[in-house]
């Protein structure tokens, strides 16, 4: 690791704090335009605050008591008026890949309010059964126009192995895909209203002073004007254009949409979960009544669902290099979230956190190293490099997390 004499490895707070409600800690990084980041990125994440809650705890409160959902509803409808098409035209994108909230928004969409949605949807690196099946019963059973598109499989390899190397995080040049491709559609049909899902504060990976709006600016998926410093996959274009001798053309479904093409648009780019209250669960039991959702057939590695993200082989893995760089791993985001949407208790949380916190994500690992090109024991070198010293404790044969929650320490 270049920065080795740091003690905390991404500039987050040397001290671990842990919310008093959910299992989060202040090490959650928040969500940022991967596009203007290299490595060295300082991050800044969830907080703490005095009451001992953290914002994510915080703005779901705020949720049940303070936000008029009847209020938000008629905004709603104000803003479906306005681009609802009259001859059945395509008015507005739902991103998704079939998954229970690209499912619920599609259909409510369409169904309850009128509208009449283009369905796009960016490949996973590597597609589950599980999820290849959901995207089809979304097209067939709930009855939607998509556009499915699948960059270079060559070109998406060597960036998940490039981002594996430089930041532990093999699915970001994907996500940063997936994130630019709707507006991208919208521009190209035309349309100038997408919609995502589930609210975007319901895993505390957000901001909550942004938490306010409905949706994304356009920081979130242009660059700056002179589109200078950019990087892909933690790595400078051009350094990376060198090393893999690849072209523009190779790159451009990983890069920012250029200002000047939405410059005169107004595109809206918002959650429907800002709009309506929203649950995962609810979500998931909507979807499998509507759009033939069906859930994985076995427990997801590294936590205790079933059906959270379980379209693309490279998400378990994705949520354990999360585990080692921030010592936050995917059953602590699951039962956190599912305590601020009261479906369990701490206590039962911390149980299942006991239990799956961490484990390593066995059923597509092979998979996922084939993908990448890499062998086992590259893979674990990479992963050791990547434990912060503020973190992470080798002791008597094993890596502990030493600012770990007394229940939790294993
Ligand atoms: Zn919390």
């Amino acid at each position: 690791m270049k920065n080795n004499n740091k003690y905390s490895l991404y500039g987050l707070p040397e001290k671990v704090q842990h919310c008093k409600k959910c299992l989060m800690t202040n090490q959650k990084p928040f969500s940022v335009n991967e596009m203007v980041h290299g490595k060295e990125i300082k991050k800044e994440g969830l907080i703490i605050h005095e009451d001992g809650l953290c914002s994510a705890c915080h703005y779901a409160d705020k949720k049940d008591i303070d936000i008029d959902w009847n209020a938000r509803e008629k905004l709603l409808e104000e803003l479906l008026d306005k681009h609802r098409s009259n001859d059945g035209s395509y008015d507005c994108v739902v991103p998704g890949s079939g998954g229970k909230d690209s499912g619920m928004a599609s259909h409510i969409l369409k169904y309850k309010y009128g509208m009449h949605p283009l369905t796009v949807t960016y490949s996973p690196l590597l597609y589950t059964n599980e999820g290849l099946k959901n995207m089809q019963n979304w097209i067939n059973t709930g009855g939607f126009d998509n556009v499915l598109f699948t960059p270079n499989g060559r070109v998406s390899r060597i960036l998940a192995k490039e981002a594996f190397d430089t930041i532990l995080h093999p699915i970001q040049p994907f996500k940063f895909g997936l994130k630019v491709f709707p507006i991208k559609m919208a521009i190209q049909y035309n349309i100038n209203l997408v919609f995502y899902g589930e609210p975007r504060s319901e895993y505390g990976s957000e901001d909550p002073k942004k938490l306010d709006k409905p949706g994304f600016g356009e920081e979130f998926y242009t660059v700056d004007k002179d589109y200078k410093d950019l990087y892909i996959a933690g790595l400078p274009i051009e350094e990376l254009k060198d090393k893999h001798k690849l072209n523009d053309n190779d790159l451009s479904p990983y890069s920012a949409v250029k200002f000047d093409e939405i410059k005169d648009k107004n595109i809206v780019v918002d959650n429907l979960g800002w709009y309506l209250k929203w649950d995962p669960q609810s979500a998931y039991y909507y979807s499998v009544e509507n759009c033939g959702f069906e859930p994985d057939t076995q427990r997801t590695d590294g936590t205790y669902g079933k059906y959270a993200s379980i379209d693309d082989k490279f998400d378990p893995l994705h949520y354990f290099c999360h585990y080692i760089k921030f010592g936050i791993g995917r059953t602590r985001l699951d039962s956190s979230q599912e305590i601020r949407n009261g479906h369990i208790d701490r206590e039962e949380a911390l149980l299942l956190a006991k239990q799956f916190e961490g484990e390593f994500p066995e059923r597509y690992f092979q998979d996922c190293i084939d993908y990448m090109g890499i062998s086992k024991e590259y893979f674990w070198e990479k992963i050791d490099e990547f434990r912060s010293p503020h973190l992470w404790t080798y002791k008597d044969g094993n890596w502990i997390l030493h600012q770990e929650l007394e229940e939790l320490k294993k």
